[in-house]
């Protein structure tokens, strides 16, 4: 079998499209309110806002002045943001279980009362 063409192959890693030159430290587009640093870690996320939270929140520490703020809102003050989340999170979830009971209620009176 000829493999005579087995070395061309050899110079594909040159021929890969440019890579983004933005270091690891360069990881968000939402930079810093405070320094305007665009280097960022997850900041801590309170599991009570869970996931239900975190589709409207992003919290994020700047790894430049470790300001915490909000990836999706940059300019809002986060504390008050949690606090929020936590005050509608818990709503729906006090909400959730009233309605559990009244709807297990309502069953219960019915099916009680057809005896
Ligand atoms: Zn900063």
């Amino acid at each position: 079998m000829p493999d005579d063409d087995y070395d061309d192959d050899r110079d594909d890693e040159t021929r890969r499209p440019a890579r983004r030159r933005r270091g690891p430290r360069n990881n968000t587009d939402v930079p810093c309110p405070e320094c305007g640093a665009r280097s960022v870690r997850p900041g801590p996320w309170p599991w009570y806002l869970g996931t239900i939270g975190a589709m409207v929140c992003r919290a994020v520490i700047c790894e430049e002045c470790g300001h915490e703020y909000d990836e999706r809102k940059p300019h809002a003050h986060l504390p008050t943001r949690k606090r929020n989340l936590a005050i509608v999170i818990n709503l729906l979830g006090f909400v959730g279980i009233v309605s559990v009971f009244v709807l297990l209620g309502v069953w219960i009176y019915f099916t009680m009362g057809r005896r």
